[in-house]
């Protein structure tokens, strides 16, 4: 598969461990890292509260930041944020529901989870 950014191929990963690692692709060029809808379940496990629990808002177009085109798919993704976290943009695949993560946007996304455990939590 390859990058929907630098369409270089990209490399698997094996993320987690045990029976909760699952396997991811990376960009070595970008960092990068594509999500299937299902990865993404099994990412649940590890970020405790579900990715597909939170509701994503459509984000505002930024016109320096091109449309990414779906590796799976080939399709458009649409540029989505979590409802209460605009400052995190990603790329959602409205065919496959899959995931475009930037380098860094995955440790975003995990603080996002833990955030809202936290509120979850103290609600
Ligand atoms: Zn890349
Ligand atoms: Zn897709």
């Amino acid at each position: 598969m390859k990058c929907p950014r630098c369409d270089q191929e990209m490399a698997t990963q094996l993320k987690g461990q045990g029976a909760d690692a699952f396997e991811v692709d990376t960009c070595a060029a970008c960092n990068g890292i594509w999500l299937d809808a299902e990865e993404l379940n099994k990412m649940d496990d590890n970020l405790f509260v579900s990715v597909e629990e939170i509701s994503y808002s459509p984000a505002a177009a930024d016109e320096s930041d091109n449309t990414l085109v779906c590796p799976r798919c080939d399709k458009p993704m649409d540029k989505v944020h979590p409802e209460q976290f605009s400052d995190v943009v990603v790329d959602n695949c409205p065919e496959c529901k899959g995931f475009w993560l930037d380098a860094g946007e995955l440790d975003k996304m995990k603080d996002i989870s833990d955030q809202l455990l936290i509120q979850s939590l103290t609600e």
